[in-house]
């Protein structure tokens, strides 16, 4: 580990490392089974978060974050989602896609105006992309915002909105519509509480039980036209960007929930005795181990790396398409394996193992779906490939 640490970290990361790590073990883990149950949203760790700075890491600090980095904010979500899959995806997706979108494309006005709120945690941010018919296919998108003198009359959909219900804001794309006629896909802020703004009940899922999952309905929503976020046209794209960035940090949310699994399945394994002996001293069981290890330690150098290579400022687009697929199949393979390990305990809700499972699903799907990555991939490896072009 001190090695991957010299490689890709500073001093700083791994004093951060240690005081997240801190934090969650004595303060996120001992409610994280009590979440799940309830599927209750994590107020008293966002809360918690917020007073250590966690809810604005790589933003600068003229903006109110910590002015830390992309390694930083990897390094929280892993260290939490270890312990909680549903207060890390809460503070990720506040962070990467809620807050990122307007620090990378908003205006100076709109950076001033939301960022702040936002890093410091008094504001939470959503962002929604998906709608019924634009999942994959989120060019598809059906919402539409018509210019009317200074303001966007906006309707439509957009569901799976990850922490709406307890937002400030909610950033969204919809079809840009002047005069009549469509010019691209706009992307926009809207403050909740405005009028034609509304949410559906939470919905109830497989895993990520206290993270909050929402419809929301614009319905004749008016909006200032001073709401778009950067280009008019460019929306859409500035939405895959944000995502870019956002894959990143789903990688590092798969490595926080395999090594959540793992870590319970190694301890498991050299305590439970079977035949005479430590189901450790058993190869099969050796042999599991072996694997769920080096697939992490292959996760965390892909992760680690597109973090790395972002805050250099490279283009990570493939990278972080790597680092998203190879980290959270790996992470659905390890947890099931972690249940293996465990035998029937691992099936029963007492055991943490059973929730990473139910929380690794999702990391497949979310901010582009496994084989959406492998499409990603395939695309910029053909680029450099001469004959093919
Ligand atoms: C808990 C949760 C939280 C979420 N949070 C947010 C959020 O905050 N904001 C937001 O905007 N969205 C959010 N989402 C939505 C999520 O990003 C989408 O569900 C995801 O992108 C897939 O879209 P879809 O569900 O429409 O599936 P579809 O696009 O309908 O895909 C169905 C299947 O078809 C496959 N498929 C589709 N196209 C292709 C293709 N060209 N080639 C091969 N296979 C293909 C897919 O890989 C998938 O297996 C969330 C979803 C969940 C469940």
């Amino acid at each position: 580990m001190v090695v991957m640490d010299n490689l890709y970290f500073n001093e700083e990361h791994l004093m951060l490392r240690e005081m997240v790590r801190e934090f969650a073990i004595n303060e996120v883990k001992p409610l994280a089974q009590k979440i799940d149950k309830s599927g209750e949203f994590p107020h008293k760790s966002v809360n918690k978060m917020a007073e250590l700075g966690l809810m604005g890491i790589p933003w600068p600090e003229e903006y109110g974050g910590t002015g830390m980095d992309t390694r930083a904010l990897v390094i929280a979500i892993e260290e939490i989602g270890k312990v909680c899959c549903s207060t890390a995806a809460t503070m990720m997706a506040h962070t990467s896609l809620g807050t990122g979108g307007i620090y990378y494309f908003g205006t100076e006005e709109q950076k001033k105006k939301y960022i702040p709120k936002l890093a410091s945690g008094k504001m939470i941010g959503s962002f929604g992309l998906t709608e019924p018919n634009a999942g994959s296919d989120a060019g598809n998108t059906q919402t539409t915002a018509v210019l009317d003198g200074d303001e966007f009359v906006v309707n439509g959909q957009k569901i799976f909105c990850t922490n709406a219900g307890y937002a400030g804001l909610i950033t969204f794309t919809a079809k840009f519509i002047e005069n009549g006629e469509s010019q691209g896909i706009g992307a926009f802020i809207v403050e909740t509480g405005t009028d034609g703004l509304r949410l559906s009940p939470p919905e109830k899922k497989m895993g990520w039980k206290a993270s909050d999952t929402r419809t929301v309905y614009f319905e004749d929503m008016r909006i200032p036209k001073s709401n778009i976020i950067g280009s008019p046209k460019s929306g859409f794209k500035q939405f895959l960007n944000t995502l870019t960035a956002g894959r990143i940090t789903i990688g590092a949310l798969s490595l926080g929930t395999a090594q959540g699994g793992y870590e319970a399945a190694l301890n498991y394994s050299c305590e439970r005795n079977a035949f005479g002996k430590k189901i450790a001293d058993f190869q099969g069981v050796n042999f599991k181990l072996a694997d769920m290890a080096t697939n992490i330690e292959a996760s965390k150098h892909l992760v680690y790396n597109a973090a790395y290579l972002k805050d250099k400022g490279v283009d990570v687009i493939k990278e972080a398409a790597m680092a998203k697929l190879f980290s959270s199949e790996k992470a659905m393979q390890i947890t099931t394996d972690a249940i293996q390990l465990h035998g029937g305990y691992g099936y029963i809700h007492e055991y943490d193992v059973e929730r990473f499972f139910r929380d690794a699903k999702i990391l497949e799907i979310g901010e582009g779906t496994s084989e959406i990555q492998r499409i990603i991939i395939s695309r910029e490896i053909l680029k450099t490939v001469k004959s093919y072009a």
